[in-house]
C-alpha cells in the first residue's frame, strides 16, 4: 500500500480545476458561461459544439479550466450527500444591479457546507443601475468579505455583454487553483464523477462525466455504485470521438448498462479493477446494513425541497423521528424538483421520497407507476412529516403478524372495565386477553386489550372469522365506528 502510494507520488502532475458557477436566477450565470466558452475555445471548435454535455473545457493562457454548466448544478449539490466533491472552485455570481437575493444566500450556504474555495463575480456592471458597493455591503452582512474590503474572498467585476473583466476572472481562477495544488496521476486508474445522464433515442444511454484522476480509455470497463458497463464510445465535449482522455476533462460516454446517478463516483479499468470497486462498494453497503441491529428495520428516505434552508430543516425533523424497531436512514437529500435520478435511487434502495415544495414532472408519472415508488409531497413541512409518520406506522403494522382483524360497527358504553363495542371479525379470530392495535383510516391511533367477548348473551373465549360479536376493550384511545382492531 505504501509502496503504491510512493509510486503514485512520483507520477503526479498538476490537474486543471473544475469550476462551478452559482448564484441567483437571472444574475447572468448562463451568459457568463457562454461568453467564456465562445471566447476561449478556438472558433473552429466552438462552432462545432452543437449541444452541451453539462461541462466544457477552455484554455486560458497555456492552462486549462473545466466549467460545469449543468443547470441547477445538480451534480454539485448531489456530491455533498455522498461526501465527495465535484468542483474545486466556485464562482459566486452577484448581479451588480440587484445585489444579494435569496438564491445568492443559498449558494453561499452550499459553498460553505462543501468547503469550496470561491470567487465573487459582480456581473452586469455595464448596467446603468449597477451598484457593486451595495452588493459588497450585503455580502459582508452575510460574512462574505471581499478583498477590496480587507477580507479574503477574491472578487472581480465583469460584464458578460462587453466582456470587461472576464479575462481577469479567469486569472483569479488559476490563482485560486495554484493555492490548492491540485494533483493527479495519468497512470492511475480512471476516476471521476457523473454529471449528467440522458437517454437518447438514437444512441441509448449517454452519460457526461468529469475525469478527476487517471486515464479513461475506450474498451475499458467502468462502474459506479449503482451500475456498470464497458466503454463503447468516448467523445470529448466538442463531439469528437477519442480513444482516451485524462483529467479534468469532461467526456461523454456510451456503454453503461443502465443510467448511473448524477453525482455518483465512477472508476474505470480492467474487469478485475472494477469488480474490486464493486466488491468494496458492496462491502460498504453490507457493513451499513449490519449496523442495523437485529429486529430493527432500516427505512431509507430521499429528501427533496425547494431551498437549502428547508431541506436541512426537513432532514433534521425526519432524522429525529423515533419508532421502535425502525431506523430512519437519509440516503440522499437535495434542492429541486423530483428527478428520474431520485426515482432510480429510490428504486435501488427501496426508499421513500419526501418532497417539500417540489414538483413531480408529469413525464415521470409512468416511471413512478412502473417502479412503484413511494413519494410523499406537501407544501407544508409538518404535513410532509405527518404523512411520513403515517407511512411508518403502516409499515410497522404491515410487518407485524396479526392473528385477526375486528371492525367496529357499534359503540355501546364506556365503563371502568373498558369500552363496550360491537363488530365483525373480518380476518382470523379474536380472543380474550389478546392485545390489539387500533387503526383509523390506516393510521394506528392506539393500543388496547380484549377483556371480554360475547356472542349474543353468551360469554366466549374466542370468536371466529365472519362472526359478529360484542367486546370489552381496554384502551387509552377512544374507539369509534369504522375503527379496525388488529389482534396479536
Ligand atoms: P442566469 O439565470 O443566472 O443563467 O442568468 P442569464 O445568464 O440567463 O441572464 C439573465 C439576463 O441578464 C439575460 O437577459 C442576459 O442577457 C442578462 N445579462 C447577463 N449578464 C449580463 C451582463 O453582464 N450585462 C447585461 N447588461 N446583461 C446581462
Amino acid at each position: 500500500m505504501t509502496k503504491a502510494k510512493d509510486k503514485e507520488k512520483d507520477t503526479k502532475t498538476a490537474r486543471p480545476p473544475v469550476v462551478v458557477v452559482m448564484g441567483h436566477v437571472d444574475h447572468g450565470k448562463t451568459t457568463l458561461l457562454d461568453y467564456i466558452r465562445k471566447t476561449n475555445i478556438a472558433t473552429r471548435e466552438a462552432g462545432a459544439i452543437t449541444q452541451s454535455i453539462g461541462a466544457y473545457e477552455i484554455t486560458h493562457g497555456e492552462r486549462k479550466i473545466t466549467f460545469i454548466d449543468t443547470p441547477g448544478h445538480e451534480a454539485f449539490s448531489k456530491m455533498r450527500g455522498r461526501g465527495a466533491k465535484t468542483a474545486d472552485i466556485a464562482i459566486l455570481v452577484v448581479a451588480a444591479d440587484e445585489g444579494v437575493k435569496p438564491q445568492t444566500k443559498e449558494s453561499i450556504e452550499q459553498i460553505r457546507t462543501t468547503n469550496t474555495p470561491f470567487i465573487v463575480a459582480f456581473t452586469k456592471i455595464d448596467k446603468p443601475n449597477a451598484d457593486t458597493q451595495r452588493a459588497r455591503t450585503q455580502l459582508s452582512e452575510l460574512g462574505v468579505v471581499v478583498e477590496s474590503w480587507g477580507g479574503d474572498i477574491p472578487e472581480q467585476e465583469v460584464s458578460a455583454v462587453s466582456g470587461v473583466g472576464v479575462d481577469e476572472l479567469l486569472d483569479l481562477i488559476l490563482l485560486a487553483t495554484d493555492l490548492q495544488e491540485l494533483k493527479a496521476d495519468k497512470n492511475a486508474q480512471g476516476r471521476g464523477v457523473i454529471i449528467e445522464t440522458k437517454r437518447d433515442s438514437k444512441r441509448g444511454v449517454t452519460t457526461s462525466i468529469i475525469i478527476l484522476d487517471g486515464t479513461l480509455r475506450e474498451g475499458e470497463y467502468i462502474t459506479t455504485p449503482t451500475t456498470k458497463g464497458k466503454i463503447k464510445l468516448l467523445e470529448d465535449f466538442r463531439g469528437t470521438r477519442v480513444k482516451e482522455a485524462t483529467f479534468s476533462t469532461p467526456m461523454l460516454i456510451i456503454g453503461f448498462e443502465k443510467p448511473p446517478l448524477v453525482g455518483e463516483e465512477w472508476v474505470s479499468g480492467s474487469e478485475e479493477t472494477i469488480s474490486q470497486f464493486s466488491r468494496e462498494t458492496q462491502e460498504t453497503k453490507e457493513q451499513n446494513a449490519k449496523k442495523t441491529p437485529e429486529g430493527v428495520k432500516a427505512i431509507n428516505v430521499i429528501i427533496k425541497a425547494d431551498t437549502y434552508g428547508s431541506y436541512e430543516a426537513l432532514e433534521t425533523i425526519v432524522q429525529s423521528i423515533q419508532r421502535e424497531h425502525l431506523l430512519i436512514h437519509v440516503l440522499d437529500s437535495g434542492v429541486g424538483d423530483i428527478t428520474d435520478s431520485d426515482l432510480k435511487l429510490a428504486n435501488t434502495f427501496d426508499a421513500t421520497i419526501i418532497g417539500f415544495h417540489v414538483k413531480i414532472p408529469s413525464t415521470l408519472n409512468l416511471l413512478i407507476d412502473q417502479l412503484k415508488i413511494r413519494i410523499i409531497t406537501s407544501n407544508v413541512i409538518y404535513e410532509a412529516v405527518k404523512l411520513f409518520e403515517e407511512f411508518l406506522d403502516k409499515q410497522l403494522s404491515n410487518d407485524k403478524e396479526y392473528l385477526g382483524e375486528f371492525e367496529i360497527l357499534k359503540l355501546f358504553s364506556i365503563s371502568k372495565k373498558g369500552q363496550l363495542v360491537g363488530g365483525k371479525i373480518l380476518i382470523g379470530n379474536l380472543a380474550v386477553n389478546k392485545r390489539v392495535d387500533i387503526f383509523r383510516a390506516y393510521t394506528k391511533i392506539g393500543e388496547g386489550r380484549v377483556i371480554n367477548l360475547r356472542s349474543g348473551k353468551q360469554e366466549v373465549k374466542t370468536m371466529p372469522q365472519n362472526k359478529e360479536c360484542g367486546a370489552i376493550i381496554q384502551s387509552n384511545a377512544t374507539i369509534e365506528v369504522g375503527d379496525l382492531l388488529k389482534a396479536f
